[in-house]
Formats: structure tokens, C-alpha cells, sequence
């Protein structure tokens, strides 16, 4: 009786919870372009970055390739979604005006990444080619002559804080959305979701470790000769901090400083690696977006073909890019991952209520991955200098 009432109660309130969705992805598409144009634009000049900027470039490119794999390949062997068959009710897809289509193979998928029209891109909210498009732009802008350049650049850099703000702003609403939502998905699928979501967030969790070992073993001691002991030992502080703030980019000066005094990185090294890594390094998103993107296609019964995981691998490789180091985004990013392998967003309320801890605990991936990169290329700027013999 007092389950039925409930039950009604928290089908009234979930539009609330839509509501809240609505919001979420309205960020998405301004939020992506803005953001890949100025950092790609904030790079300056490309030839002046040279070695260390395509190798840092490399290194992040592998790092998170390989931290999304290890999510897919992690949810495909737990299966934390699988039992539990949701219908799916397409209201998000109506909203965005999406129609499902399969996934095309993965070549048509990297052949589609340029779009013919990037008007049509943004208005479809096609997100490989608006990130294809942004990024392009991004170079061309830098050999636009300076004082034509510098407004655009500004502007943009302007538009993409706008929009930062703007997912603050809404994320201040969360505690009611997410509350409308987790209400109206337990009404709706009964309480066996929670146990599925506890497995999930486990998950997530689980992988982190594991990514985090793999980078401490070989990347840190292998390429960085640092144990990792003594990394733990000394990034400690920003690691407790990147949990606390969600945010890799609330946490750069105390990183910057970390790298500098403790692990005796080049100023010059460490003032690029870094805020490049908080701006485009997030390794613990990427896995996360992995696996609640497998989650999500197993709650709804959606097999996932080798291509499609491959474009999961791709496509969530491109959205941590574009995820801004702030509390939040990678759950509003995944909706692109999603999108492109047409898997409902509407999952995303189902995850929405875990999202809070998952967030910090990738922070701290996200943060200490860019954090190992610095002493990385630190190693590989000193054996240059050594073999330069300077
Ligand atoms: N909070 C994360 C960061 O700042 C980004 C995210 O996954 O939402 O690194």
C-alpha cells in the first residue's frame, strides 16, 4: 500500500527529474565545440611545441585508450547491467529528435568523422564531426594574423568558461534532478536497479585501481624511474585534494607545485604538461564512460558489437578531450558516447544517483595520470639534454 502511494509520488516528481536531463544536454554541444576550439587554439604555435608537445600528445592519446579498455573490458566481464531488461521509452531521443539507426562499421564511422556540413553537425549534434571540425579549427586559427586571431580566441576562450558556468550553475540543481530521477527509475524498475547500481559503481571503482597500477608500474617506474611508493608517498596531498574538489582543474596550482618541488620537474616542462593534462588528460572519466556506457547498452538489452565498442573505445578517447577538469562534465560528456552508439540517454538517470563519488574517485585518476606524465617527459627531456651532450 505505502509502496504504491510512494510509488505514485515519485512518478509525479520525475519530470523534475527530466527537467534536469534537459539541461544536461543542452550544454552539450556549445560546451564540446567551444571548449576543443580554445584549447586547441591555446596551444599557440604548433612548430614552437615541438617533440614534447607531440609526445606528451601521444602519451595522453595511449594512456586513455588504454584506460577505456580496461573499463569496457572490465564491464564486459562483470556484467553489472545484465538481468535486469529496461525498456527504453526514447522521450531524450523525441527531445533531441534522434532517430536509431545500427552503428556503421568503424572505417564509415572514421570516414563520417568529417562532416559535410558542420552547421548541420552542430544543429544535429553529431559529436565525431563537431569534434573533427573544432579541433581543425582550432589549428587554422593559429595562422590567422595575431590580432585577428587573439579576439577569436579570446572570444571563444570566453564562450567556453560561459558554458563551464553554465553546467555549474545547473549541477547546483542536482541534489533535486538526480532525487526526481533516482525516484521515478526505482517506481518504475523496483528496488533490484540499486543492486545492480552498487555492482556498477564497483566497477568503476575497481578499474580506476587497476589503471592507476598499470600507470604506476610501467609507466611511472618503467619510463619515469619513480617507485611507486615514493610517488605515493609524495603525491598523497594532491590526491586526497583531487578528491575533494572534483575538479582536476581546482587542483592544477597544487600539482604544478607538487611536480616542481617534489619530483624535481623543469618549470618549462611542467608548465605545459600539466595544464594541457587537466584540459585533455582524463583517464579516469574515459574508463568511467566505458563502463557505464557497456552498463547502460546491458540494462537495456542493446548487444554491443565489436565495432560498436571500438567506436566506445574512439568516441570516449574524443570526449575526454573535450571534458572540462571540473566537478561533473564527464557524466554530461557521456551523453555524446552514448548518442554514438545509439544508446539511450535516458540511462543516464538511472547513474545519475551514484555520480557523486564515481566523480572524485576519477579525479583523482584524471589528475594523477597528468602528474605522472610531467615526470614522464621530465625523463625523456633529461636524456635528450644527456644525449645532446648539453
Ligand atoms: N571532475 C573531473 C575532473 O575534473 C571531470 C569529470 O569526469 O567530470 O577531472
Amino acid at each position: 500500500m505505502f509502496g504504491a502511494i510512494a510509488g505514485k509520488y515519485a512518478l509525479i516528481i520525475y519530470p523534475v527529474g527530466e527537467l534536469f536531463l534537459r539541461l544536461i544536454v543542452m550544454t552539450v554541444v556549445p560546451l564540446v565545440f567551444f571548449s576543443l576550439f580554445s584549447s586547441t587554439a591555446g596551444l599557440g604555435d604548433l612548430r614552437k611545441i615541438g617533440i614534447l608537445g607531440g609526445r606528451v600528445v601521444a602519451y595522453y592519446v595511449i594512456t586513455t585508450a588504454i584506460a577505456i579498455t580496461i573499463g569496457v573490458g572490465l564491464a564486459n566481464l562483470v556484467k553489472p547491467g545484465v538481468g535486469i531488461r529496461l525498456e527504453a521509452t526514447g522521450d531524450i531521443e523525441k527531445i533531441l529528435g534522434k532517430v536509431n539507426q545500427t552503428s556503421p562499421s568503424i572505417v564509415k564511422t572514421l570516414i563520417n568523422m568529417v562532416p559535410t556540413n558542420p552547421v548541420k553537425a552542430l544543429a544535429e549534434g553529431n559529436m565525431l564531426q563537431i569534434i573533427f571540425f573544432a579541433i581543425l579549427l582550432g589549428i587554422a586559427i593559429l595562422a590567422v594574423k595575431k590580432e585577428n586571431r587573439d579576439i577569436v580566441i579570446k572570444g571563444s576562450q570566453g564562450l567556453s568558461d560561459a558554458m563551464i558556468n553554465m553546467v555549474n550553475m545547473i549541477m547546483k540543481t542536482a541534489p533535486y534532478g538526480v532525487f526526481a530521477l533516482a525516484a521515478g527509475v526505482v517506481a518504475r524498475h523496483g528496488v533490484k536497479i540499486l543492486s545492480s547500481l552498487m555492482v556498477y559503481a564497483l566497477v568503476v571503482i575497481g578499474g580506476l585501481i587497476l589503471h592507476l597500477i598499470v600507470l604506476l608500474f610501467f609507466s611511472l617506474s618503467l619510463l619515469g624511474r619513480v617507485s611507486p611508493g615514493e610517488f605515493l608517498r609524495k603525491a598523497w596531498g594532491v590526491m586526497v585534494f583531487a578528491f575533494s574538489t572534483s575538479s582536476s582543474n581546482a587542483t592544477l596550482p597544487l600539482t604544478m607545485e607538487t611536480a616542481e618541488e617534489k619530483f624535481k620537474v623543469p618549470k618549462y616542462v611542467s608548465s605545459f604538461v600539466l595544464p594541457l593534462g587537466a584540459t585533455i588528460n582524463m583517464d579516469g572519466t574515459a574508463l568511467y564512460q566505458g563502463v557505464a556506457a557497456v552498463f547502460i547498452a546491458q540494462v537495456y538489452a542493446i548487444p554491443l558489437s565489436l565495432s560498436a565498442q571500438l567506436k566506445i573505445i574512439l568516441t570516449a578517447t574524443l570526449a575526454s578531450i573535450g571534458t572540462a577538469g571540473v566537478p561533473g562534465v564527464g557524466i554530461v560528456m557521456l551523453t555524446m558516447v552514448l548518442t554514438s552508439v545509439n544508446i539511450p540517454i535516458e540511462g543516464i538517470a538511472l547513474i545519475l544517483g551514484v555520480d557523486r563519488f564515481l566523480d572524485m574517485s576519477r579525479t583523482v585518476v584524471n589528475v594523477s595520470g597528468d602528474l605522472i606524465a610531467s615526470i614522464v617527459m621530465s625523463r625523456f627531456e633529461k636524456g635528450k639534454k644527456a644525449g645532446d651532450g648539453t
